[in-house]
């Protein structure tokens, strides 16, 4: 059977502890791959070529790290298909989704970032008056952790690479256990695009082991995690005692706010991916949708035709809509919540039943799901699901939608449909969340500040703020003599 192995100072090695976790295709429900379950010692090792690759890594020119960063973004694209199939297959989404996001988008991080880095500029101060010049030193922090999670694997986990080697820094990076084929593969591109070994490390096993020991390593300074909030908040709480600098990317249980003054048409339709994209696996998917009551029950009726057209089936078949779900326990937690919402007084209008595909009966799929609850305090819309489960409910006055936007723990993302101007400029300045989508959804311009606010996260990457967070800024202050 394939084994996925450590990629650790430039080549592929067994984990020291020669133990294997099993790599399920979640489409068949089968073990279809091992993978290595490094420890504190392979993290350890991990750590030492990266340490030992920064002097120089951090002091090639900006142009040839860029054109490093380019040539991964081609071989990327070189490899498409490729990739396309590995994540389809690890993760269970549909390959059509693979091949035109999640791929797609992985070359898109390092090609960003090889431009991005050659237009980072630090600021200058003149102290008029004063006779002295200010100027910011903006250096590498020196060796950063990446932790990223299952749902969008090689896209979330390029997401936080490329920006860490574009500013010079070197990096132990851990993909999620559950999904860990493609940051595999990445291996092999990188050093085809010669990327200088023990610049990128990459390391396998679980949060408890390798990740527990990236984040308790004294001299990993800076840990860039996407993942769940209690997830991160361990890693606060591991991190803060030494100092860390943290960039953490959390779970999410996003509004949708859709006004009687929208586009019908195209809110429905993108309602209706912003719902089940990704089998509902995706962090910025809106998973609360408040609907105004003059148009509630059209809503409801449009949108549940729309739902039941949806195609649940193999990922690999150009028809599916929504492929398996990841693993059998995240299935498993989604069933236990659409229970939940029934003991709750919820009413299942859509879907909640597993579904059995053809010559696939042991992979993890489930219907579409759609739910009308009575009251936004009821845990299915306060605590993340994160599978292909909505929740429906009325509102009267835009001040009652905006309350029930706002009344969650979490603050990522929101989406409103509306074509009343005054009232989008109300409502994405009161929304708590890191983006608000007024008419779109997943629109994404990567220079933008990307994260979440309340228990959504800390912190934002994106754009400059991503190289703001891989760097140090250092005050140098210059007095001279006037006269
Ligand atoms: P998770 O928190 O279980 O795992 C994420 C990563 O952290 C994995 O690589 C895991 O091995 C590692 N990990 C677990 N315990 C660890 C520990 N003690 N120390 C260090 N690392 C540890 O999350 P998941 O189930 O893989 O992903 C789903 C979650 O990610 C959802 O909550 C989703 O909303 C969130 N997410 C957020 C964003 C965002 O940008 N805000 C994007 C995607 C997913």
């Amino acid at each position: 059977m394939e084994q996925i192995v450590n990629y650790i100072d430039g080549a592929f090695t067994q984990p020291l502890s020669k133990s294997w976790l099993d790599n399920y295709n979640p489409s068949t429900g089968e073990v279809y791959s091992k993978i290595a379950n490094s420890n504190a010692q392979d993290i350890a090792k991990a750590y030492e070529a990266a340490e030992k690759a920064f002097p120089s890594w951090s002091n090639t020119t900006i142009d040839e790290r860029s054109r490093i960063l380019l040539k991964i973004a081609s071989l990327i694209e070189t490899n498409l298909v490729d990739l396309a199939e590995a994540e389809a297959k690890d993760n269970g989404k549909p390959l059509s989704l693979a091949m035109t996001i999640d791929i797609p988008r992985a070359a898109s991080n390092f090609r960003f970032f090889a431009q991005a880095i050659t237009q980072f500029a630090s600021e200058a101060h003149e102290s008029v008056g004063l006779n002295s010049m200010n100027f910011t030193l903006r250096h590498p922090i020196g060796v950063v952790g990446c932790i990223s999670p299952w749902n969008l694997p090689l896209y979330l986990f390029t997401w936080k690479i490329a920006p860490a080697i574009a500013a010079g820094n070197t990096v132990v990076a851990k993909p999620s256990e559950v999904t860990p084929m493609t940051a595999s593969l990445l291996g092999k591109i990188i050093s085809e695009a010669g990327l200088p070994k023990g610049v990128l490390n990459i390391v396998h096993g679980t949060g408890s082991s390798a990740g527990q020991a990236i984040i308790e390593h004294p001299n990993i300074k800076a840990i860039s995690f996407t993942g769940g909030t209690k997830t991160g908040e361990h890693i606060a709480r591991t991190a803060a005692p030494m100092f860390k600098k943290l960039s953490l990317e959390l779970g999410g249980k996003n509004p949708n706010l859709i006004f009687a003054d929208c586009d019908y048409e195209t809110m429905l339709e993108t309602t209706v991916k912003s719902s089940f994209a990704n089998q509902g696996q995706i962090c910025l998917c809106g998973s609360r949708i408040f609907v105004e009551e003059s148009m509630y029950e059209q809503f409801k009726k449009d949108f549940i035709e729309k739902v039941s057209q949806l195609k649940v089936g193999d990922p690999f078949n150009a028809e599916t809509n929504l492929g398996a779900i990841v693993s059998q326990p995240h299935l498993e937690k989604i069933q236990s919540y659409i229970k939940i919402a029934e003991k709750e007084g919820g009413k299942i209008l859509f879907g909640g039943k597993r579904v059995t595909v053809a010559n696939l009966e042991k992979g993890y799929y489930l219907q579409p799901t759609v739910i009308e609850v009575q009251d936004n305090q009821c845990r299915v819309n306060q605590e993340e699901i994160f599978g292909p489960v909505v929740t429906i409910m009325p509102f009267k006055t835009e001040a009652e939608a905006l309350k029930m936007a706002n009344g969650v723990q979490y603050g990522l993302s929101a989406t409103l449909w509306t074509n009343n101007l005054d009232r989008t400029m109300r409502l994405s300045k009161q929304i708590q969340s890191g983006i608000v989508w007024v008419n779109t959804w997943l629109n994404r311009d990567l220079r933008t500040p990307f994260g979440g606010m309340k228990n959504s996260g800390v912190g934002r990457e994106g754009g400059f703020e991503a190289l703001r967070f891989f760097t140090e800024p250092k005050n140098v202050c210059i007095k001279y003599n006037n006269q």
